[in-house]
């Protein structure tokens, strides 16, 4: 007799989610794409990626949030703080595909060539 239908309902604990809701959540208002290095507005707790929200308050001057309007202040950059939680959220929902892979082969090696 071999019983192998053990279930460990205790380890099997699997989230069902609908990643059409989800998706939308973990976009960034900015770009519209799946965010990359969460950040978040520390008043209203909107979330953007990082690159663009810094490029917005930076380049842009922007002194509001983009989605909510909240006024962020004369040091914007002080509002915002990168969400290691919500990035690992992403990350664990959206596994990333390694497509950037850091390749640091390129040495540049500067050689001196001292030629009169
Ligand atoms: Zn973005
Ligand atoms: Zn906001």
């Amino acid at each position: 007799m071999k019983s192998n239908e053990r279930k460990t309902p205790a380890e099997e604990m699997s989230v069902v989610v609908d990643l059409r809701v989800v998706k939308p959540l973990l976009s960034c208002q900015i770009c519209s794409k799946l965010m990359k290095q969460a950040t978040s507005i520390t008043l209203c707790l909107d979330h953007f990626c990082w690159e663009c929200i810094y490029d917005y308050v930076t380049e842009h001057g922007g002194q509001s949030c983009p989605v909510c309007g909240v006024y962020l202040g004369s040091r914007p950059l002080s509002k915002i703080r990168r969400d290691q939680q919500y990035e690992r959220l992403i990350n664990t929902i959206f596994p990333q595909e390694k497509k950037e892979v850091e390749m640091e082969s390129k040495t540049s090696d500067v050689s001196s060539s001292s030629s009169a």
